[in-house]
């Protein structure tokens, strides 16, 4: 066998979960809740279960769930989505996300990714024969400089991947910036793959802005998104993808036969529980109180912070602390020895730049991040 991905490991995320179990430290490193999901949702999976909804869902996904899931779109951004054509069910985000990935490249196109980026971006597109053009942004304000990624672009770049809200930046997009990427795969005929998933974890007043109520990216877009980060249930590995009635059925082409359908009890319960508004609405009371703590009790331990605007995740600065050990380094010291594990934001760079923060995830219990701040204390 010659390997497609000579040079990939295992990804972060599981490396640091191990290393926090090995040593009984509190895992703030991979981004999943520690506390349940809602017991009405569980209990509407149970429900579904004994109603005998355990055979394969169509295809596309449930109905019920992609016509819930174009109501939500009406009602929460004022777009029009078709959920016969227009919107798949995937089994996560990750999945939608190789799926567009594979749908659009062809071996030897280029597809243009913004680091900090998710990790799964970069292999994907390079298991297509195809090359990751990587634009760093620079820490700490992490902005697009949109003329480097219009420079960026060649006659073989066919696809550009953002993710906003941003995973680990938390920065948010402005209009100003949707635009400028708008004029730029209009401008290339590029088509744009979003990668939406924190899209109700935006704090401050600060709004999302999608690119499915942007009519032009509208157009020639892939709009991800995950339940899991939506209602606390990322093992359930359920997400969909919205797309143009054209881009949809090539998509569909892949999906068939890379899973052909996803968990049937599952889709019926969500389809029930997006019947709610508040259920997304109430998100962001929820998490930024959670942020707040973390946010304080870092600070006290002698973190330098960049504000938190959106997603799960709160980016620490240790440069009053170590600042001679790299990000992995210091993520493997902090957990080894103080039992509080992190991610190093070099992982989420092609380039291996050094700006010595981690990524602490806040989707926990009050009593977690409380535990994780006692031992913090310690570095003070
Ligand atoms: N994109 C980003 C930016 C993420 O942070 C994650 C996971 N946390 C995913 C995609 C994958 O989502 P899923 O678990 O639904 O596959
Ligand atoms: N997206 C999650 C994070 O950023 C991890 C998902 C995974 O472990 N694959 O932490």
């Amino acid at each position: 066998l010659v390997s497609k991905l000579p040079d990939v490991g295992t990804t972060i995320f599981t490396v640091m979960s191990q290393l926090a179990a090995e040593h009984g430290a509190i895992n703030l490193s991979q981004g999943f809740p520690d506390f349940p999901c809602a017991p009405e949702l569980l209990e509407d999976v149970h429900q579904a279960m004994l109603a005998g909804h355990n055979q394969y869902a169509p295809m596309p996904g449930l109905p019920a769930l992609r016509q819930a899931l174009a109501t939500k779109l009406a009602q929460s951004r004022g777009v029009t989505v078709n959920p016969d054509t227009e919107i798949t069910i995937t089994a996560g985000a990750t999945q939608a996300l190789f799926t567009a990935i594979a749908t659009v490249l062809h071996a030897g196109d280029e597809a243009l990714i913004l680091d900090p980026s998710y990790d799964s971006y970069a292999p994907a597109i390079r298991a297509q024969g195809a090359l990751p053009v990587r634009i760093s942004l620079a820490a700490p304000a992490f902005v697009v400089d949109w003329d480097q990624v219009r420079a960026a672009v060649t006659p073989r770049t066919r696809l550009i991947i953002v993710n906003n809200p941003n995973n680990p930046a938390t920065s948010v997009f402005s209009r100003a910036d949707l635009d400028a990427l708008a004029a730029i795969a209009k401008a290339h005929d590029l088509i744009v793959l979003a990668d939406e998933v924190y899209e109700h974890l935006v704090y401050d007043g600060i709004e999302h802005r999608s690119v499915l109520a942007h009519p032009a990216l509208r157009a020639r877009s892939f709009a991800v998104y995950s339940f899991g980060k939506t209602f606390h249930a990322t093992g359930w590995k359920i997400g969909y993808c919205v797309a143009p009635p054209a881009l949809t059925a090539e998509f569909r082409k892949l999906h068939q036969f890379l899973v052909f359908s996803v968990h049937t009890p599952t889709q019926h319960a969500l389809a029930q529980y997006l019947a709610e508004p508040a259920h997304w609405q109430q998100l962001p009371a929820f998490y930024q109180a959670r942020r707040d703590l973390l946010a304080a009790g870092l600070q006290r331990a002698g973190f330098l912070l960049k504000p938190s605007q959106s997603t799960y995740f709160q980016l620490a600065d240790y440069r009053q602390i170590r600042p001679d050990l790299s990000e992995v380094e210091f993520a493997r010291w902090l957990t080894v020895t103080h039992g509080v594990a992190s991610i190093p934001v070099s992982a989420f760079y092609g380039d291996g730049r050094d700006h010595k923060l981690v990524r602490f995830c806040f989707a926990k219990q009050d009593s977690t991040l409380n535990a994780a701040l006692t031992r913090l204390s310690a570095l003070a």
